[in-house]
């Protein structure tokens, strides 16, 4: 099959899982929005999925990305999502609306002074470790408020929300029981004041037990656009 057609068809299949588990479980219908995960993929098939009406997509490898988006003159959403080493801040800063990966001050505040003075403020999310797994990226929950607060004071940044990556369960209650303690951090963080909206979880595998512990974001990429290759480096 044609890979344009095949991409519009999967797009289709994912957003009808999400509707399908928005009404299972009493969640408004378009409360979940969808981030294709386009990592990995030429800018060809991002234009396939932008031409159904997806708009946000979501990137983790800088220069990758980069060079993608100057193939493409579509105004679109991009959130990045991957592990950001200080000397690629001002990429990112420049080329992206949102950052969903912030799990150290020291980052946030070069992507503050970084952001260009006539581009919105840039769109953040704290990434969580709530698995608890030592090599894993993410703020531990104990540091949460904290940064929270620091990256709020951040005039050039706008604290969104929350996004985590839990370790990988196969059983849906474990699923649904790592989710739930982000989002228990997510309404911590807004009983103390933070107008947070984005509570960024489930991935192909998983977004069943996310969308009915209340993500508002799906990172989707393989139930997209299939596997990835794999990666040098
Ligand atoms: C790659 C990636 C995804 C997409 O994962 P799939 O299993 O292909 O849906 C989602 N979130 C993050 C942070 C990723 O790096």
């Amino acid at each position: 099959m044609d890979r344009a057609r095949q991409i519009r068809q999967r797009l289709q299949q994912v957003r009808e899982r999400i509707a399908r588990w928005e009404a299972a479980y009493g969640r408004r219908a378009g409360s979940v929005r969808l981030l294709a995960v386009s990592k990995t993929f030429p800018p060809a098939d991002v234009l396939a999925a932008a031409a159904t009406g997806q708009v946000a997509f979501g990137e983790s490898y800088v220069q990758e990305a980069v060079a993608k988006m100057a193939g493409i003159e579509l105004a679109l959403e991009w959130h990045f999502i991957g592990p950001l080493q200080s000397n690629k801040t001002r990429l990112v800063a420049t080329h992206f609306g949102w950052v969903q990966s912030i799990d150290r001050f020291r980052i946030a505040r070069r992507l503050n002074d970084q952001r260009p003075p006539d581009a919105p403020p840039l769109a953040v999310c704290l990434q969580v470790n709530v698995s608890g797994e030592p090599q894993k990226a993410g703020v531990p929950p104990a540091e949460l408020p904290a940064l929270a607060e620091a990256v709020a004071g951040l005039p050039r940044l706008r604290l969104r929300g929350l996004m985590a990556i839990p370790a990988r369960q196969p059983d849906f209650d474990a699923q649904r029981r790592a989710f739930a303690r982000l989002r228990d951090l997510f309404e911590a963080l807004k009983a103390r004041g933070h107008a947070l909206d984005t509570l960024s979880m489930g991935m192909t595998a998983d977004l069943e037990a996310a969308i009915a512990e209340g993500a508002t974001l799906v990172r989707v990429g393989t139930g997209i656009f299939g596997a990835r290759p794999p990666r040098r480096g």
